[in-house]
This record gives C-alpha cells, sequence and structure tokens, in this order.
C-alpha cells in the first residue's frame, strides 16, 4: 500500500492500521494547518481501498483501523458504510475504526445515520475544536461557531460514539485567558471522552506564519501556554475519561483521570507556572507536531 502526501494520525492510533481512505482535508482553511495546504481534497476510488485493505488485512492481526486523511467522516453515508462493511469482513478481530471528523463533516450526518455508523464499526471520533472562544475560531478560520461545536460534538456523544476533542494552547495570542475559560466551558457542554491538549508550533507557508511575521498576532510565551491548560482544565467538568496534554508539542505532559485526579494535576501546573523553572518543560528541540 502506497501514502499518498503527509499522513497523519492521533497518538492513540498508533499501533492501529492507517487507511488513506481520503487526501486531504474538505475544509482545509485553518489557519496554523499545515498538514494539507496546496493539495485538492478528494475521496479515494472505492476498488483501489478496498484492494488496498484485503492486501493489508493479510500482514498481520489488526485490532483497530484509522481511516486517515484530515476528515475522513465527510466520506458520505453509503460509502462510509460499505468502507466498515468491507473492513469487518476482510479483517478478523477488528475491534474499533477511529477517524477524524470535524463539525461540518458531524453535521452532514444525523444522530441515526452516525448510530448506524456504530453499528458497522466505526467507535471513535477525533474532532478539532482548538478553541470554545468564538473569536478565536473566526480567527483561526475552523468555520464553525463555539454553539456549532457543542451540537456536533453532543451528536456524536448521543451516537455513542467515543469522541476525543483537541484543543490548541497559545493559538489565541493576547486572547489567550478568554480561550481558555471559553475552551473549558465548551468541553464541559460536550462532555467528551478525551481531551487531548496540543501546543501551537508556527509553521511557515501558513497564513499563521504570515500573520506573525507582519507582526499580527505573536505567540504567548510557555508559562502564558501553561497557564492557559490550568484553565480551561479548571472549567473543564467531564464525567469521566482523560485529560492529557502528552503531544510532542506540549511542554508539560499531564495524564489526567477526569475528574479524579484533576485538583492534583492543577496542583502540579500551578507549582511549575509560579515557579518559572524552564528546567520542568520540555525543551524546545524535544518538541514536535
Ligand atoms: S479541519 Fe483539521 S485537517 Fe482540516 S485544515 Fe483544519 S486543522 Fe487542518
Amino acid at each position: 500500500m502506497e501514502y499518498e502526501g503527509i499522513v497523519i494520525r492521533p497518538p492513540s492510533e498508533a499501533r492501529s492500521l492507517i487507511l488513506q481512505a481520503t487526501f486531504g482535508c474538505s475544509h482545509n482553511r485553518c489557519t496554523f494547518c499545515p498538514t494539507y495546504k496546496g493539495r485538492r481534497f478528494q475521496i479515494k476510488d472505492e476498488e483501489q481501498l478496498f484492494a488496498e485493505i484485503d492486501e493489508t488485512a493479510a500482514l498481520r492481526p489488526w485490532r483497530r483501523v484509522f481511516l486517515a486523511d484530515g476528515d475522513a467522516l465527510i466520506i458520505p453515508q453509503a460509502r462510509l458504510l460499505r468502507i466498515l462493511d468491507r473492513l469487518r469482513a476482510s479483517i478478523r478481530g477488528l475491534e474499533r475504526v477511529g477517524i477524524y471528523g470535524n463539525a461540518k463533516a458531524v453535521m452532514k450526518k444525523s444522530v441515526d445515520e452516525l448510530r448506524e455508523l456504530r453499528d458497522r464499526g466505526l467507535g471513535i471520533i477525533y474532532f478539532g475544536l482548538e478553541s470554545g472562544d468564538d473569536a478565536t475560531l473566526e480567527f483561526i478560520c475552523k468555520g464553525k461557531t463555539s454553539a456549532e461545536m457543542i451540537a456536533a460534538g453532543r451528536r456524536v456523544k448521543e451516537a455513542g460514539i467515543e469522541l476525543s476533542i483537541t484543543v490548541l494552547l497559545g493559538i489565541a495570542g493576547e486572547r489567550g485567558p478568554e480561550h481558555a475559560i471559553a475552551t473549558g466551558r465548551v468541553l464541559t457542554a460536550i462532555d467528551p471522552d478525551y481531551v487531548g491538549a496540543l501546543t501551537v508550533m508556527v509553521v511557515p507557508n501558513t497564513p499563521l506564519w504570515d500573520l506573525r511575521e507582519k507582526g499580527d498576532w505573536s505567540l504567548p510565551d510557555e508559562f502564558a501556554m501553561l497557564a492557559e491548560l490550568a484553565v480551561i482544565l479548571a472549567h473543564t467538568e467531564m464525567s469521566r475519561g482523560l485529560f492529557m496534554s502528552n503531544h510532542a508539542s506540549n511542554y508539560v505532559p499531564l495524564r489526567v483521570e477526569m475528574p479524579g485526579q484533576k485538583e492534583a494535576a492543577l496542583a502540579r501546573l500551578r507549582k511549575i507556572i509560579d515557579s518559572r523553572d524552564r528546567g520542568a518543560l520540555k525543551p524546545e528541540w524535544l518538541r514536535a507536531l
């Protein structure tokens, strides 16, 4: 099987079979995201994908499959059902299929359609919220408001599919405090199974890079971004699940079982923020996207 372009997947799918069901991202407008810039969105030819499923299924006993690229959930329902059926028919012992889905892709599907996908093996949707602050969502061209993000996240939960949400530290620039409070509130309203905080890394050839070069946006310092993390966590109420900052881009890795370990994690973060001890942070050269 050959992959086209850069193929990304969530850290938790590191041991999964990664199948490229689409190329690129149908939105492709987020100002910070370098992944698919300059690429046209396309859904992979079905027969080619089925041939790849059959070929890779024979390699080893896969338990999990991740359907890439950027928002493969945008694949029309009937076609996505056929893909899930083929996966279950070809891969014995398949336990879970995961997929990236943005709010637009989720809202194109009804709760019943999402349940249909769940019943055919779709177990988890990875959803990029980035911020719960409407001004920040507009600034980064996310294409949805916080109310629409909440509606989409709740729809996934109502369908009984696990939901993993990413949020971005630093993306709001000087609006960091507002971004952090609003993001915690949106996460609370959705009550996802997993939250993953990532720290912005400004990459050339993105609109965000150009804004920074022109002096129209600046990245907060490391401790201000850790303060955002603390405020987001403090304002996030989850009934269960994990709140994590263990992505390679972060300065301090956290893995917080919610709600029980929240206060201890906050105390640890506040100690680092108050001390401004750079020795407690991951060194720059170890950070990565
Ligand atoms: S929706 Fe995701 S993949 Fe698409 S441009 Fe935005 S961040 Fe990148």
